[in-house]
């Protein structure tokens, strides 16, 4: 492998950030020698099209706490900052222009690579990068419809082994919902945030 830096790159609603995707890229930093990974809040999800999603300003603030004290993960506004539509596939193009030698892992929960027959043209995203997937309890990763569906896609995998959270940003928002605090659900400067903003709450639907 030439000596381009490694990149990982975790797009995400991010509605809110929590634990479950901080140890995703924790993961994948460790285990794959990353240089950094870059967290790519989308503006609006091709596939959270019909749900009500918080405006982008909060996510970005909230994504920006969460990461704050870890010099290897970066805020990168690019998918947001571009107009829709927000697949991945185009997205990819605009990153490698910024980082020229850069080795690509897309960071994906289990429920992502079950879900990636779905996205626009998963051939021609996995020609551009390499996926680093944690397996969540909660999606088995069923190997041969995969490769039925997108043919070559195991050997773009590398698997990430460790403990699992069984956490999502949806249990968050329902959690947060009924009344209660998202306290030790997600880093405490975003938890915060939440309180201050009054994001979750059943009058702002
Ligand atoms: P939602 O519940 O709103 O769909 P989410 O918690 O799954 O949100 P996203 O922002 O949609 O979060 O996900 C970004 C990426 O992080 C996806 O690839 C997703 O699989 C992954 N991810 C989210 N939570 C976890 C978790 N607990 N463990 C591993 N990966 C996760």
């Amino acid at each position: 492998m030439s000596t381009g830096p490694k990149i990982g790159l975790l797009g995400g609603t991010f509605d809110p950030p929590h634990w479950g995707h901080l140890w995703l890229a924790e993961l994948a930093w460790q285990q794959l020698g990353l240089d950094k990974v870059l967290f790519l809040p989308v503006g609006q999800p091709p596939h959270k099209r019909n749900q009500e999603i918080t405006a982008v300003s909060h996510r970005l603030q909230m994504v920006s706490l969460a990461i704050q004290n870890n010099p290897h993960f970066v805020l990168d506004t690019t998918d947001c900052d571009r107009p829709a539509p927000h697949s991945t596939v185009t997205l990819l193009p605009l990153l490698r222009q910024a980082h020229p030698n850069a080795h690509f892992w897309l960071l994906l929960g289990g429920d992502s690579l079950r879900d990636l027959p779905t996205w626009t043209d998963p051939a021609q995203l996995i020609s551009q990068c390499r996926l680093a997937v944690l397996p969540r309890p909660e999606a088995m990763i069923d190997w041969e419809q995969l490769e039925t569906a997108v043919p070559g896609i195991q050997t773009a995998v590398d698997l990430l082994s460790g403990p699992t959270l069984s956490l999502s940003a949806t249990a968050i928002r329902t959690w947060l919902k009924e009344g209660h605090t998202a306290h030790y659900l997600l880093p405490t400067a975003v938890a915060s945030y939440i309180t201050q903003h009054q994001l979750y709450q059943t009058k702002n639907d």
